[in-house]
């Protein structure tokens, strides 16, 4: 096998199981019922102009990379995070959410219980 697809067939757990072909049909239609909480649109505006649009954990500011489009990028993490709360609560957009980046904001929810920003920023040697 060949190294990368060889490390990456280790990753998915799948060992020496690729096949060698290197076409596989994609992009059928699959139905799905998809069950999500209810967010806010009205905290995620609120979060981002209170603690603005640059991630709170790495600092990273779309805008400056990808332009004013950026700006849609952040995400708004609910630091007790909605998959975790057991009943809907309120959520004050000032202490209980922050803007994350995408890569940020999926690492943070890598783990269950979710890790704290401070704990996420330890693991980035970020202090
Ligand atoms: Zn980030
Ligand atoms: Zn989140």
């Amino acid at each position: 096998m060949v190294p990368l697809v060889g490390a990456v067939a280790e990753l998915l757990g799948v060992d020496d199981a690729i096949p060698e072909s290197t076409a596989e049909w994609e992009g059928g239609i699959k139905e799905s019922v998809v069950r999500k909480r209810e967010r806010s649109r009205r905290n995620r505006l609120l979060c981002i102009s209170i603690h603005g649009r640059i991630c709170k954990v790495c600092g990273f500011d779309p805008v400056t990379v990808y332009g004013p489009d950026g700006s849609q990028i952040i995400e708004v993490h609910h630091i007790e995070p909605l998959s975790e709360s057991s009943a809907p609560r309120p959520y004050d957009p000032a202490s209980d959410l922050i803007p994350l980046c995408p890569n940020c904001h999926r690492a943070i929810h890598c783990r269950v219980p979710a890790f704290s920003p401070d704990e996420l920023r330890s693991l980035m040697g970020i202090s």
